[in-house]
């Protein structure tokens, strides 16, 4: 895990936040390369579920909710994890973290009784800060879709089957952190909430599971990383009948990257109940009225993230370019899928002292900036270029040489199968498009 933390770090992927000040815990910035492999990842999500379905609309609601919210949806009286305290050093865990029951801290056996704490951070609305005005910033996206029910469904005529998506920033104020980005007190999700036939829900239910970890290995997390694990009847959450995540073996064991649960109509009654507002379905066909039933596949981007690093992470001893002199030297190389790379292609003159090599190496540049994200270097040896590009898992180098100037081509060279081969300038936006689109 502590490659990933320092690669993702020297290479502009995550950084500590506010780290000038040492740092505050469970909070991490992403940095230029970090932010456009997110975005990737994103993007890739709402291609597959919003753009090439026809049965999901997106929304994009605010952090901060009607108080009213978190008493509807259970979250104030249950979204807690048990707390307790270190009698001798007064550190706090969360109980059913704890492997022994033995302080982390100073090594004392003597704790006091665990109690619930919520983890909802608590605010203001306004400048009165007193019980009335208090207000939460939402623990998770999902929320919104069923106070939209209504909206959304009537604006876009919306029949059922059908599911209101979100990406979105959620906030929880968790008692024990660590492993990176896994567990932060801010992070983003991107939930469905699929609003189905009563007695239906079952099948839904499977259908769902297999479509987001289909997903999930499309974006190239390998499949023997991934299991599934049901949660037993007598732990599930106060609105679920049945929910399943998928874990990622991560470096530090296996642990959950996603879930899906079947909400039943827990969350559309209580609020209907909540806000005197009938949140329910009528069916034209069978002119019968019915509160929907919904299966929530729920993703956290960057848990998702972290995985997709740690799953593209590789180590080549003896190494892949020349720079490597000894057989025990160890070259990183990041096989990220060319959809989510950050940096899709490199352009590299041979050399940076000839100025015609470096003229048109910026011409080329230029030629590819506004159709990829491209990253220019000219310093140090070519193949010290390559193992800068490689660990931070760009698909495609181009190296403008002196043949270029003669001929007006290239060389490209593939990260995976390191083969070079020539192609006109003319043709590269062409090539490029087709080999980034290459399955
Ligand atoms: P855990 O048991 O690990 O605390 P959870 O079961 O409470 O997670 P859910 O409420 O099901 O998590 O949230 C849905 C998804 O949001 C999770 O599968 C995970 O990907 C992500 N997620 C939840 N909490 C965090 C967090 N603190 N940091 C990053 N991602 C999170």
């Amino acid at each position: 895990m502590q490659k990933i933390v320092s690669l993702c770090k020297r290479r502009g992927f995550i950084f500590q936040s506010s780290e000038i000040y040492g740092g505050v815990e469970a909070l991490w910035d992403y940095g230029p390369l970090g932010s456009l492999l997110k975005n990737n990842i994103k993007q890739e999500w709402l291609k597959a579920f919003v753009q090439n379905r026809e049965d999901v609309v997106l929304i994009d609601t605010p952090i901060i909710m009607h108080p009213k919210t978190w008493e509807a949806s259970g979250h104030l009286k249950n979204f807690a994890d048990p707390l307790i305290e270190c009698k001798n050093c007064h550190s706090r865990f969360r109980e059913d973290h704890l492997i022994k029951k033995e302080c982390p801290n100073c090594g004392k056996k003597d704790f006091t009784p665990s109690k619930q704490f919520n983890l909802m951070f608590k605010t203001f609305l306004g400048p009165v800060e007193d019980e009335s005005h208090i207000a939460y910033l939402r623990p998770e996206t999902a929320q919104s879709m069923f106070t939209d029910f209504n909206l959304a469904r009537e604006s876009m005529r919306l029949k059922i089957p059908f599911g209101i998506a979100q990406i979105g920033r959620s906030f929880r104020n968790e008692i024990t952190t660590g492993n990176f980005i896994f567990r932060s007190r801010e992070f983003e999700q991107a939930e469905i909430e699929y609003f189905v036939k009563p007695g239906e829900d079952e099948k839904f239910f499977e259908e769902w599971v297999d479509a987001w970890e289909k997903f999930i290995i499309g974006l190239g997390i390998k499949k023997e990383n991934l299991r599934r694990y049901e949660h037993k009847k007598e732990a599930l959450s106060h609105y679920s009948k049945r929910t399943i995540d998928i874990e990622y073996k991560y470096p530090f064991g296996w642990s959950e990257l996603t879930g899906i649960a079947n909400r039943t109509n827990y969350d559309l009654s209580q609020y209907s109940k909540f806000s005197g507002k009938e949140l329910i379905y009528f069916d034209e066909e069978t002119k019968t009225k019915y509160i929907p039933f919904v299966i929530e596949p729920s993703l956290g981007i960057d848990r998702l993230l972290l995985a997709l690093l740690c799953d593209a992470y590789q180590e080549v001893k003896g190494g892949r370019t020349e720079t490597t002199k000894s057989v025990k030297e160890i070259e990183v190389v990041l096989k990220l899928d060319k959809k989510i790379a950050p940096i899709k292609v490199a352009v590299l003159p041979l050399v940076r002292n000839k100025p015609e090599l470096v003229k048109k190496a910026k011409e080329v540049y230029q030629l590819l900036k506004p159709h990829f994200i491209c990253q220019y270097d000219e310093v140090g040896s070519i193949g010290r270029r390559y193992r800068r590009i490689d660990e931070i898992g760009c698909p495609f180098a181009i190296t403008v040489d002196f043949e270029t100037l003669e001929k007006e081509d290239v060389t490209l060279r593939d990260r995976d199968t390191m083969k070079q081969e020539r192609v006109k300038i003319k043709d590269l936006v062409k090539v490029l498009k087709e080999k980034l689109e290459e399955k």
